[in-house]
């Protein structure tokens, strides 16, 4: 009999939290960490803050719960507006969920009705990038491109058709202009394989998040992408919950760029951490063809709850009336500098990409060739492990498929002063000296 009835997944023991205050976090021993991942990229304003906590006791004294079919309510269509102008008014309808999982299965769902509705049902297959993460429900699972969590379901899943992104730290290719259009040449060959008139969406994210420590996208790789979409009929989505909400700078990833997709979705951050909610953003168009075939067959229990969104709206409100996306952009140019400079000094650390206050860390045994470490040392974890006792949390992702090194992702709340991410860079650094001593 073990001594906690809890399970999740196979890890280390863990210890128990007592409280949080800003981006500090201490355990029932009185040990401080500082929250250097916003726990799962997700407390985007840290923790303790009395704003939120006062906007929740709010509506908890209004009401906590109705339902979706039988009231509207004024925190859902208020946070509801501020999605859309955060938008820029390009997505013009949303859909409350309260997790990223849900947010892509109604995505998915959404997107096939809409041809269903139009009299293509033809469209039955949807393309997304290996590697990508995209939740835990099996819809969503079925688009994510990571070996480890597919291959116990692979039988059972909705599998997308898999194509590879930009990858512009390994890529072989003379420039990164060759291979994004050779990238781009393979999607377009790979599509027109299964026939382009089944596809109903491309799904990626702009910015990876865990399954490819922050990998990036370019300008030029979006623009061919949506001009393939366009091209042959499908919808655009983009993957957003990770990334979105503040997290590079700009309100969504995708105005990095300026390439806008058909749908959006968002969760994470978006509650700030403070309670579950997810949002999906859809073209009005769309919308328009899926009501007038009698309405979308999908919905769930807590969806546009009045407390989940009155927790999202005073978090938005907070990163707009701080100008906390200004922070978001001066740390995580700071953090930027500070991370590459760890780079300068240790050899195994291959490579450091990301946006914003979104960093991804990759380590390498080789950093000529870019060969991983064997998947036995189990780097990540030990890295991890190592900064949990210099008190920093970061978050950490096995290799991937051995095409990739281990990595983790710097990614703290958008609320990080600058003596904190000299810190949070301290703690990182006697991490890295201790994984040189002892692993490396
Ligand atoms: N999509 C992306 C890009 C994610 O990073 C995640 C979670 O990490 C999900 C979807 C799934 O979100 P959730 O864990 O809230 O179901």
């Amino acid at each position: 009999m073990t001594t906690s009835p809890l399970f999740y997944q196979a890890g280390p023991e863990m210890p128990e939290v007592s409280h949080g205050r800003g981006v500090f976090l201490w355990d029932t021993n009185g040990k401080e960490y500082l929250d250097g991942c916003s726990g799962a990229i997700s407390c985007n304003l840290g923790h303790g803050r009395q704003d939120i906590r006062d906007a929740m006791l709010a509506q908890l004294d209004r009401v906590a719960f109705t339902y979706r079919t039988q009231f509207e309510n004024a925190p859902a269509l208020a946070l509801a507006r501020q999605l859309v102008g955060m938008t820029d008014d390009a997505l013009e309808k949303v859909f409350f969920v309260s997790s990223g999982s849900e947010a892509v299965e109604s995505a998915l769902k959404l997107a096939r009705q809409y041809f269903v509705a139009s009299g293509e049902s033809q469209r039955r297959r949807f393309v997304s990038l290996r590697p990508s993460y995209h939740g835990s429900t099996l819809g969503a699972l079925g688009m994510t491109g990571y070996q480890p969590l597919e291959a116990p379901f692979s039988d059972i899943t909705m599998s997308s058709l898999k194509v590879s992104g930009p990858d512009f730290y390994r890529q072989r290719d003379a420039d990164r202009e060759t291979h994004v259009r050779r990238v781009l040449e393979e999607t377009r060959n790979q599509i027109k394989a299964v026939g382009d008139e089944t596809i109903i969406a491309v799904v990626l994210e702009p910015v990876g998040g865990a399954s490819t420590g922050a990998r990036l996208v370019d300008k030029a790789y979006l623009e061919g992408i949506r001009r393939l979409c366009d091209e042959i009929g499908c919808l655009l989505i983009f993957d957003e919950v990770l990334c979105g909400v503040g997290r590079t700078g700009t309100w969504f990833a995708y105005q990095q760029w300026g390439v806008t997709p058909d749908l959006l979705v968002t969760a994470k951050g978006l509650g700030a951490g403070y309670y579950p909610v997810g949002a999906m953003l859809c073209r009005e168009e769309i919308v328009e063809a899926v009501m007038a075939s009698g309405g979308f067959q999908h919905g769930h229990t807590y969806a546009g709850n009045p407390l989940a969104c009155a927790t999202g709206l005073a978090a938005i409100e907070a990163i707009r009336d701080e100008h906390l996306l200004d922070n978001v952009d001066a740390r995580g140019r700071q953090l930027q500098r500070g991370l590459e400079t760890l780079q300068c000094r240790y050899p195994w650390v291959g490579d450091v990409r990301g946006l914003g206050l979104l960093w991804g860390v990759e380590l390498v045994m080789d950093p000529t060739e870019k060969t991983p470490f064997p998947a036995q040392a189990n780097l990540f974890a030990r890295v991890t492990a190592l900064a949990k006792e210099e008190g920093l949390l970061i978050y950490p992702r096995r290799p991937l498929d051995g095409l990739a090194g281990d990595h983790f992702l710097v990614t703290p709340p958008f609320t990080i002063s600058e003596s904190e991410v000299v810190l949070l860079l301290e703690r990182l650094e006697r991490t890295f000296a201790r994984l040189d001593r002892e692993v490396v």
